[in-house]
């Protein structure tokens, strides 16, 4: 099963993934985390993402394109969750190409739905370790002691994407390149629309729901 899971960002999408590959035994291609991957590693490709990055807008798709073309080569032929990608309709088109050539197709699109005001509020009050990669959040999630980390006591940091000025910026970002997704793959394939404002565990039922439907089918 080859799936693309879409959603602003905030929306759950990671968590989401985390169950989905659980049970389908998928890999899971998050771009975000190649690329916060290539910045820790300081690599050329970690060093030109990060101005974008850092501000919320997009890395240039030529880059991006690249970049998870050679990871979905590298992914089994069976099975994938692409998260975060694509996210322009021009990546898009890029990836239904490579697939293509190589006898592959999206077999269903994920689209998570959430108001901009519940995301900006998860976003800008989340906490992270940077040591072990735990995520917290200062009024949902609350570490056991405050502003550090429970599996190893680091204190805790905002990654500098979900600050208020730049998360406000994110969310333009995915209204204006990334929303006109959902009508390109409704137009191609099958999309299942999610309320994602909801109790993860209830959109991950939700979510399971499709996906057995699916592999029965
Ligand atoms: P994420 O963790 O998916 O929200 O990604 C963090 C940041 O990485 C984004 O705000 C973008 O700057 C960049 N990024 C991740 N995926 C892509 C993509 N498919 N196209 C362009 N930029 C991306």
């Amino acid at each position: 099963m080859r799936l693309v899971l879409l959603g602003a960002p905030g929306a759950g999408k990671g968590t989401q993934c985390k169950s989905i590959v659980d049970r389908y035994n998928l890999l899971h291609l998050s771009s975000g985390d190649i690329l916060r991957r290539e910045r820790a590693a300081g690599t050329e490709l970690g060093k030109k993402a990060q101005q974008y990055m850092d501000s919320g807008g997009l890395v240039p798709d030529e880059i991006i394109i690249e970049m998870m073309a050679e990871a979905i080569k590298k992914a089994p032929r069976a099975g994938f969750i692409l998260d975060g990608f694509p996210r322009t309709v021009n990546q898009a088109a890029a990836l239904d190409n490579a697939l293509e050539a190589d006898g592959r197709e999206i077999d269903a699109v994920l689209n998570l739905q959430i108001d901009d005001q519940v995301v900006a509020g998860r976003m800008t009050g989340r906490r992270s370790c940077p040591t072990c990669g735990a995520v917290y959040h200062i009024e949902n999630l609350k570490p056991k002691r405050a502003g550090l980390c429970d599996h190893d006591g680091t204190e805790l940091v905002q990654r500098p994407d979900d600050s208020p000025e730049v998360v406000a910026n994110r969310l333009e970002t995915y209204h204006q390149q990334t929303e006109p997704l959902v009508d390109y793959y409704k137009n191609n394939g099958t999309v299942y629309d999610f309320d994602a404002d909801r109790d993860p565990e209830d959109v991950r039922a939700s979510i399971f729901e499709k996906l057995d439907a699916l592999v029965r089918a």
